[in-house]
């Protein structure tokens, strides 16, 4: 509003309308209307970077990201390639047309043979010069699935540890060609992109326990915080799940430690699948986890834990050869605002509880009650004397 007044303003100043014919010609008013847009453009450019600053999945990065570059234009399709893993070659692909993601099938595997060349030329480039510049240097075949996709342009994606995802763009809609200024806007959300895209990707890497992929000790003593304090302050009941493998050092002294780690990606998988969104899966070190199970009581936490030794004890795990069973044993110990405990004491509760399944046999579950361990096997459900 104050700068439409002030626009008024200056065009209704007298020493402006005298002079209206000069400014003209010597093309101030052009000049002016190109400042306004750019303006508008880099009003446009932060609100973007915004908008992608304050996204915490890479989802919503992207989704803001396609969401602002279609405000200034509508490219047929905007496709996603990205590396989650910094020491891994596999690739996520995202594609997006008209705001909707759409499935993609061309097999794009790796982005690795276009690494050097974008190391040298981190910009985004017409698809034709790039493919024309690559032809020579790349195995036949790569350029292969890019052809079919025809893209317009590439945008490199790149981080400390180089290339890490590219974004193809196809053509505009409607207008044909980009403006250099399309060109420079598109090369300026997607390097808010790429930041946000690297921030979210050390900060995976920071909670992230490298092996499985759950979440690490650090994140869940601070989640196991967090839950205790707000059981307490809201009258919630939770649950805590810790397990152990079975006779592991024997199952590694046996097939190999390669072998045994296997193991435990699988494992943690099962356990992955066999958890709701709320719920927090670490890996508590070596072949330990837990589960924290936020606003479940007792006997629903014991439905999880059986569920879960039962998934377990019949996961098929491929090495070489297919792997024996293994099982685990697990303690089971729930929270409220009744309990008097600290963090670090219900850590040892559900301790006390696998210490328990172990003693019984292994390959079992124990649920720790108020001064009593209730063992409990398969459904029924009786209760030992506390040895707490
Ligand atoms: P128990 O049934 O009493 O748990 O017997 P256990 O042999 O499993 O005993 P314990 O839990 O103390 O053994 C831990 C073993 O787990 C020792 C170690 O060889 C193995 N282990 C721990 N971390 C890893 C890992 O990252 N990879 C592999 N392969 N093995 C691990
Ligand atoms: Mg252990
Ligand atoms: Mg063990």
């Amino acid at each position: 509003m104050i700068e439409d007044a002030e626009h008024r303003d200056f065009l209704s100043n007298p020493e402006i309308i005298k002079n209206y014919l000069t400014l003209q010609q010597i093309g101030v008013f052009k000049h002016i209307d190109k400042l306004h847009k750019d303006i508008k453009d880099c009003r446009n450019l932060l609100s973007g970077a915004v908008d992608i600053f304050n996204k915490t999945t890479i989802d919503e990065i992207l989704d803001a990201a396609v969401w602002k570059i279609s405000d200034q234009f509508l490219p047929s399709f905007i496709t996603f390639l990205w590396k989650p893993h910094r020491n891994r070659e596999d690739l996520t692909i995202k594609s997006y047309k008209d705001h909707k993601l759409v499935d993609l099938d061309v097999p794009i595997r790796t982005i690795v043979p276009f690494e050097d060349f974008f190391r040298s030329f981190p910009k985004p480039i017409a698809y034709e010069i790039f493919a024309y510049q690559l032809k020579d240097s790349v195995a036949p075949g790569v350029l292969q699935p890019l052809e079919q996709l025809n893209p317009e342009i590439l945008i490199p994606i790149m981080g400390p540890s180089g290339l890490y995802g590219i974004v193809m763009v196809g053509r505009k809609m409607l207008v044909e060609g980009y403006t250099l200024e399309e060109l420079f806007f598109l090369e300026q959300i997607m390097s808010f992109l790429s930041q946000a895209i690297q921030n979210h990707l050390h900060y995976e890497d920071s909670v992230r326990d490298v092996k499985t992929g759950l979440f690490n000790h650090g994140y869940f003593m601070n989640r196991l915080n967090e839950e205790v304090a707000r059981t307490k302050r809201e009258a919630e009941v939770s649950s805590l799940l810790v397990m152990d493998v079975d006779n592991f050092k024997k199952f590694n002294d046996t097939y190999g430690h390669l072998a045994g780690d296997r193991i435990l990606e699988s494992l943690a998988s099962t356990i992955k699948q066999s958890v709701r969104t709320e719920d927090i899966p670490s890996r508590f070190g070596g072949e330990e986890f837990t589960i924290l199970l936020p606003n479940t009581p007792r006997q629903i936490a014991w439905l999880v834990a059986e569920r879960l030794r039962d998934a377990v004890a019949s996961m098929k795990v491929s090495w070489e050869s297919p792997l024996p069973q293994v099982t685990i044993s697990l303690g089971v110990v729930s929270f409220d605002n009744r309990t008097n405990a600290s963090p670090d004491e219900i850590i040892k509760r559900a301790d006390e509880a696998l210490y328990q399944s172990k003693e019984n046999g292994r390959n079992r579950t124990t649920v720790w009650g108020a001064g009593l361990l209730f063992r409990i096997q398969r459904g029924q459900h009786d209760s030992v004397s506390a040895s707490a």
